[in-house]
Formats: structure tokens, sequence, C-alpha cells
């Protein structure tokens, strides 16, 4: 048990108000002991962001701390239950490797959660062995980051521990245990949940619950449910826009893992894209494609969708008024993704103004990328920087069709060349998280170095800096990355 002096000095300001409701919605958890918990990589900035205290966490109480070892006196370990449409079939799920210690209250007043993901076994671990291997933690250690880095809102990573144990997944791999931290945990598959398995009272206290910790703004509003699910429907649409501005695809977007604060979450076979092309996928599960990038503004839809059939009791006494009202606001998600995707193209090419052919001149420019099979981050960063290699898109007519379109649509707006060039730096990252980096990454990891990944994140956390040194991270892979795979067993 951790007394009050190390929780104090650990920085530790733990709430736990997710446990006031109903006890349907969480289980508590007796955490297993891990034999010899040694720190990976702990995330100093967050930590200080936090009101934590890195030297003190990193030190052998702080890391037994991370690994589950000690429990601590105030907080009540849980595991959160949650349902979610699999790959579009309905599954009761629940955190069955992940356990709360509790909300950390920042110095500034915020509420944030902290997760051990891989501590252990919990009463929703079905068949699976509740733990986690090294190589995927620090796969969602670096990606999170990395996506952070790219301003894309998504749940953190503030320490990989290996825990001194092995895991069984398609080899022996050793044990780790990430401490995850998000602004809550809470899912679609969460309203799923009480709206299968729990009475109107608890899916009540759970929507209210939300919009008290997420959206507080509206949370006295006459037709408040409404406007949680028309608060999430814009989360969303702004998430998966930008997802798709830096070519992240999740891989995995299950109800389950799409988050209610529009958190990107649950960072298994996701990967970024090198060459441009929309049907691409790198999950190995996913063998008809539902979550290729293509897809994912049209999933997110249907996520929504579903989203909405668990509020139909909370937005109308009368089913059918309900069914009305949830139908109308999600048929409202596709014109709000658009806006926001069409706001981050234009950004990409310079573009402050709105003219209606602007969506023309982005869709001819991808469809050139994608003829060319060109990678499609480093194309921006072409027309960012006016370099253009000795590359066959670069020479090609209709490239050089589009380009005169495009310089002549830069005239029409007022802002100078200096602006545009700001703009565009700003918005086309040089730098993002490439698959054959991260793999680098992971080998060296598990040879215990790890300086490799300590380099990367920096330069993942200042993707627009556009500076030499980074240079050779935004090379894409010398063989195309086409066929790379991600697996889910994680
Ligand atoms: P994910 O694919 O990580 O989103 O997980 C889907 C579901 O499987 C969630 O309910 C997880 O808690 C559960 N799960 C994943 N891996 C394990 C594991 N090793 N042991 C127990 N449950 C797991
Ligand atoms: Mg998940």
């Amino acid at each position: 048990m951790v007394n009050k002096k190390e929780i104090l000095e650990s920085g530790l300001n733990l709430d736990n108000s997710y446990n006031n409701l109903p006890k349907l919605f969480f289980s508590e958890v007796n955490l297993n002991t891990v034999p010899s918990p040694k720190i990976v990589i702990f995330n100093n900035s967050l930590a200080k962001s936090l009101g934590l205290n890195s030297n003190n966490l990193k030190s052998k109480e702080g890391v037994s701390l991370l690994a589950g070892n000690k429990r601590i006196k105030e907080g009540i370990f849980i595991a959160q239950a949650y349902a979610g449409h699999q790959f579009g079939n309905f599954a009761i799920l629940g955190d069955g490797r992940t356990v709360l210690l509790g909300e950390q209250i920042t110095p500034l007043g915020e509420r944030f959660d902290i997760q051990l993901k891989g501590s252990g076994k919990t009463p929703y671990s079905r068949g699976g062995d509740g733990k986690a291997a090294l190589g995927p933690m620090l796969r969602e250690y670096i990606i999170s980051e990395g996506m952070y880095g790219l301003g894309i809102p998504t749940t953190r990573s503030l320490a990989v521990i290996k825990t001194g144990e092995f895991v069984f997944r398609q080899s022996r791999e050793e044990g780790a245990i990430l401490t995850r931290v998000a602004s809550s945990h809470i899912r679609f598959g969460t309203f799923e949940y009480a709206y299968h398995m729990g009475t109107y009272e608890e899916l009540e206290k759970l929507a209210n619950y939300c919009l008290k910790r997420h959206f507080p703004h509206i949370k006295d509003k006459n037709d408040k449910y409404l406007n949680l699910l028309n608060e999430v429907i814009k989360v969303q649409a702004s998430l998966v826009a930008k997802w798709q501005a830096v070519g992240f695809i999740h891989g995995v977007m299950n109800t389950d893992n799409m988050t209610i604060s529009g958190e990107t979450i649950d960072y298994g076979p996701c990967a970024f894209m090198d060459n441009y092309n929309p049907d691409t996928v790198f999950s190995s599960i996913d063998i008809q494609g539902r979550y290729a990038y293509k897809n994912q503004p049209i999933m997110a839809e249907w996520n929504l969708c579903r989203f909405a059939e668990t509020l139909i009791p909370l937005l109308d006494k009368n089913k059918e008024r309900a069914i009305s009202i949830a139908q109308d606001a999600v048929s409202n998600f596709y014109d709000l993704y658009y806006l926001n995707w069409i706001s981050n193209m234009r950004f990409k090419i310079g573009i402050f103004n709105q003219e209606e052919q602007d969506k023309v001149i982005i869709e001819d420019l991808l469809s050139i990328i994608e003829k060319y099979n060109e990678d499609y981050t480093n194309t921006f960063i072409s027309l960012t920087f006016n370099n253009y290699e000795d590359k066959d898109i670069f020479k090609s007519k209709e490239f050089s069709n589009w380009y005169k379109v495009w310089k002549e649509r830069l005239k029409r707006q007022p802002q100078s060349k200096e602006t545009v060039a700001k703009l565009m730096k700003e918005s086309n990252p040089a730098i993002i998280p490439r698959n054959h980096r991260v793999e680098d990454v992971i080998e060296a990891a598990n040879k215990g170095d790890y300086n490799v990944m300590k380099k990367f994140l920096d330069v993942l956390s200042r993707p627009y800096d556009h500076s030499k040194d980074q240079e050779e991270y935004s090379k894409p892979p010398k063989v195309s990355d086409n066929n790379y795979r991600t697996f889910c067993g994680t």
C-alpha cells in the first residue's frame, strides 16, 4: 500500500468520480503483482502537465506503483464495463486487460483518467490473459504521442514498464504495462452496454455523467441529450477529418474503440499510409477492408448510428419521434465531416478563402498522387517548399496542368506568398510515425536499446519544425510498405 507521504511526493491527486456511477458500469479489480518492473520509457513533459513528479515516479517505489504492484490507499482500482460492435457484430466486452487507477486532477483543475494497460486479468478478461507484450505497448506509446505532436486529439502515454515476465503471443515476448492517460475512457460501447444491460435510470446517469465531464456547457439545457448526441457527432467529424488529412488509418474502428470525448483510442492495428491509396488497409484481420482509409468517415457515421440508438429512450418519450430526432442528428455527420475535411485540405495547399471548385482542385491532386503511387505526406511537403524532385509525378502533364490551376487559385486570395507558405508549413507535417521507423524502434527496444525510440519520439513531438536534423525521418521506406500488415494480437 502506498502511504500518504508517497502519494503527495508523486504528485498523484486522484479522484474517482466514475466509481460513483451505478455498479453496472465497472468492477473492482485486485491487481496481480509482477516480478520485476523496470521503466522502458517515461514521458516527463506529460507528467509535468499532469502535476506528477517524474523523478518520484521513476524511482523504485514509483515504478512499482505504475506496475500495479502497490495499491493506492485512496483509490479503488476498477475495470470498466462496455459493449461494442466489432466488425459489425454486437458483443459484450469491458476492460479485459486495463484497470483505472483513478482520475488525476491537474494543477489547472483538469481531469484525466490514468489507466494501466496490460496489468492482468479482470472480470471482463474472458479467455484472455489480461496482459500485454512490450512491442505493441511501445507501438501505442509512439503512435499516440506522434498523434499528439500532430495536434490530433488522442489518449496519451505516460510510461511503459517491463514487467519481468513473458507473455505468449505468436511467440514468447516480454510483458509490459502501458500507463495510458485520457480525458476519459467512455466509449460508444459504454452507452451500448447501458442501453442493452441497464435500466433507463442507469442510461440516464451515464449520459448525465458524460455531459458534466465532457460537455458542461450544455449539461443544463432542456434538450441536453440531443445536444450530447450533436456534440459527439461534432467531435468525431473533426477527429476523422484530421485522420484523413494526415493519412492515419485506425484499423479497428469498432464502436468500443470510439470515445465520447473525440480522442483517438486503442492503437492496435493502426498505421500511417506512405503511398496514397484510398483502399489501404493494414490490419491483418480486416479482410473485407471495412476500415480501409477511404471508409473511415462512413464507418464513423455507422458507429454514430449505433451510439444514437442508445440515446433513443432519452431523446423523447415517443419512440417514433425519438428515432426521427436521432436520424436527423446523425444525418448531419457527413456534411460536418466534409466541412472539416475540406478546410484541412485547403490549408494543406495554402488556401484561406473558399471557392466551390476547391473540392475539384484537391481531388485532382489526390488522384494524381494515387496514379503515380507517390508518398502522401511528402508530396504535400514538396508543394510546401516548392521543391520538386526528379520524379515522374512532377514531370507529368497532369501535374503541370494542376500546378497552373493551383497557382491561379492562390492568386484569388489576398494573402501574401509568405503567409501562404507559413500556413502550408503549419498544415503539412514532415514527420509521421512511419511504419518502418516504428518497427526499427521496436526491434531495437526488444534488444534493450531504447535510444532509437527516444530520438524518434523527440522528432515526432515537433513534426511541423521542418528542420534539417529531421530529414532522415521523413523518408518513406525503401521498398513500398503497401503490403505492411499490422496485427490485433496485442
Ligand atoms: P482491443 O482489440 O484492444 O480493442 O480489445 C477488444 C476487447 O478484447 C476488449 O474488451 C479488451 O479488453 C479485450 N482484450 C484484448 N486483449 C486482451 C487480453 N490479452 N486479455 C484479456 N482481454 C483482452
Ligand atoms: Mg478496444
